[in-house]
């Protein structure tokens, strides 16, 4: 088992991130997309962190019968190897959410057959032509072959994305959900604006640009958060 401090930081108690339920935050260090919006940059670049695997059990040990879930976040849990950990978090009875930008969908398949997660939020960051430029990542295929495999395999998850209206405009937003109704998303999509922290990867504040909510679409559920 690892003894590296790959977890950035551990927030002990939410009630906003998992649906449902009382959970604690970890947060992995590292991340292989650079968001123009990211505000968690020292996480992003950040090479260890402060807590080992260890560690974070002996913290879950003591909050055994007051939280129901554990939410793997960061950065990228991905890049990391999480399948133990989430391995001992469930044995210990917690349920365990993921939340991920889907660059790694073999990983994610491998969690889901093994049964090691019980819910995925999903970052839908941007449309292919868009995708490159607010995310540093040329891998949409990825993206999109993570998101297939959620909705064919019927796996609990929800879809979601960070608008910033001079990065997404209304009809960048449509496109994004008619390409979730084609491929069968059916759940919530859940959008959250962008929050000018300052401290962002792309150095960028708040849109000059209004985003006109009533240009949405409305072929899928759309949740403001
Ligand atoms: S917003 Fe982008 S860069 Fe920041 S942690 Fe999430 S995926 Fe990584």
């Amino acid at each position: 088992m690892s003894n590296d401090k790959i977890i950035y930081d551990i927030t002990p108690f939410t009630h906003l991130d998992y649906p449902g339920k009382l959970a604690a935050i970890v947060w992995f260090a590292g991340c292989n997309m650079r968001c123009i919006y990211c505000y968690n940059s020292d996480i992003v670049f950040a090479k260890e962190g402060s807590y080992t695997p260890e560690e974070l059990y002996a913290f879950l040990r003591k909050r055994e019968g007051l939280l129901d879930g554990v939410v793997l976040s960061g950065g990228e849990p991905t890049l990391r190897d999480i399948e133990p950990i989430c391995s001992t978090i469930k044995k210990m009875g917690f349920s365990v959410k993921l939340d991920t930008n889907g660059l790694r969908p073999d990983r994610i398949k491998y969690l889901i057959k093994e049964e090691l997660i019980d819910y995925i939020a999903l970052d839908f960051k941007a449309k292919n032509e868009k995708f490159g430029y607010i995310t540093g990542s040329s891998l949409f295929q990825n993206f999109m072959e993570t998101l297939d495999f959620l909705i064919t395999e019927s796996f609990d998850f929800e879809v979601r994305t960070t608008v910033h209206a001079d990065l997404l405009e209304p009809e960048d937003i449509n496109e994004m959900i008619q390409e979730l109704a084609k491929r069968g998303y059916k759940g919530n999509y859940y959008l959250q604006k962008f929050v000018p922290t300052q401290a962002n990867i792309g150095n960028i504040d708040s849109p000059v640009q209004h985003f006109d909510t009533t240009l949405l679409s409305e072929t899928i559920p759309v949740i403001w958060r």
